[in-house]
């Protein structure tokens, strides 16, 4: 049998690939470029310009440029009104911002856990967690696979809850038809470069509700205004503004706009190449009784961020790790998305403690992430493929 790398055998390849990576093309350094040359580096026209294209890609009535994700998270959950005394479900398996939001106003997050298959929170995790304190949901897109939609809308529907949709993963997807950021409450993005699309660092809320979206523009700066409907004190004088509420300095530069509204062009090609890989993966592994492959739910058309490869125990000799320390061996260098949040030691320290959502905990010990981003070759993903296979065969049972 082939020796791994890892134990003194030759790699699959010669250089490294991460698991995630952005692209970056001329059109980009030029529209930032342009920008630093002639526009408003901040509060200028390329705010809005993105802020309509964001409506575009998503269908949304209204879209908040903001600095990041988190930032879009935590403005999301304030402008739901959540607070002291309030319960928000949480999706056990993502990004600790998530649930930090959450905690940012004073609320407790309640974690749900996933589907086994899918990995998406599962509908009815979220009714058993659900008492008279429950004022919201956040549901995060993982992945990039639509949330069911339709199970978590009713929900919502039948106890008075805000949905806010983490779709960090997901810009790009759709959901029977319509897209990510045109469904929930509020849809928070993230535009992190390890994303489909990159801002450098940026996020967005995207929102059908007036209301939802004038709070979510006056909280982005400080909480002040220049409506004369939203003050207190209003008076004629040109240069007067006012601070109804506290709020903070969330906003994204006109530089990282351009960049974004330029990456947003490129978003038909960047999900077109990451289903390419999605399926080509899918059925390299599918047929591997060793391996396990993410279910899709047929309403998702999914622009994936993240590949999750999981490993049957029940059919290898070695550990998540062992596989992890393989990969890395043969020059691919994979992630873990996500350790449970309640697991961190922040959380522990919260109060909360292991065995909360058994489904999400086996799925951790069992997952990693494979290369998927744009710019990765027919070599590439052909390299990642001969690697885990040459894995399982030297640790098959
Ligand atoms: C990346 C990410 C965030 C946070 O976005 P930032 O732009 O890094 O602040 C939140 N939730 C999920 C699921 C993410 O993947």
């Amino acid at each position: 049998m082939e020796q791994l790398a890892v134990f003194g055998g030759i790699p699959v390849r010669d250089t490294p690939i991460h698991y995630g990576k952005q692209y970056i093309d001329k059109d980009d350094v030029a529209a930032v470029a342009e920008t630093l040359e002639h526009g408003d580096l901040t509060c200028g026209p390329r705010i809005e310009e993105l802020e309509r294209k964001l409506c575009d890609v998503t269908g949304a009535k209204y879209a908040v440029a903001v600095c990041n994700g988190t930032a879009a998270l935590h403005l999301a959950a304030m402008a739901a009104g959540f607070g002291e005394g309030d319960e928000v479900i949480v999706s056990a398996i993502t990004f600790a911002a998530s649930a930090n939001c959450v905690l940012y106003c004073g609320a407790k997050p309640v974690f749900a856990d996933i589907n086994p298959q899918t990995y998406n929170i599962d509908p009815h995790a979220i009714e058993r967690l659900i008492t008279p304190h429950t004022r919201g949901i956040v549901a995060v897109d993982f992945t990039g696979q639509s949330i069911e939609h339709d199970a978590v809308e009713a929900i919502c529907k039948k106890h008075n809850l805000i949905l806010i949709e983490d779709a960090a993963h997901a810009i790009g997807t759709k959901y029977s038809g319509r897209p990510v950021g045109s469904m929930a409450d509020m849809t928070c993005f993230s535009f992190h470069p390890v994303k489909t699309v990159t801002a450098g660092e940026g996020g967005a809320i995207t929102t059908n509700d007036e209301q939802l979206y004038r709070r979510l523009v006056r909280l982005r700066t400080h909480g002040i205004t220049r409506r004369r409907e939203e003050m207190a004190h209003p008076t004629d004088a040109p240069w007067y503004n006012e601070e109804v509420e506290l709020g903070y300095n969330y906003r994204l530069t006109d530089i990282q706009a351009a960049l974004l509204i330029s990456q947003l062009g490129k978003l038909p090609a960047f999900s077109a190449r990451r289903k390419e890989i999605v399926a080509k993966y899918d059925k390299a592994f599918g047929e591997m009784p060793e391996l396990v492959v993410q279910k899709e739910i047929p309403e998702s058309d999914t622009t994936r961020h993240l590949y999750i490869l999981r490993i049957n125990p029940e059919r290898l000799k070695c550990d998540r790790r062992q596989f992890f320390d393989a990969l890395h061996g043969e020059n691919i260098y994979s992630q873990v998305h996500y350790l449970p949040v309640y697991w961190h030691s922040y959380y522990e320290k919260l109060g909360y403690t292991k065995g909360l959502c058994p489904n999400a905990e086996k799925y951790y010990e069992e997952v990693l992430s494979l290369p998927l981003y744009y710019s990765l070759t027919e070599e590439d993903v052909e390299s990642v493929i001969e690697a885990v296979k040459k894995i399982v065969a030297y640790y098959r049972k």
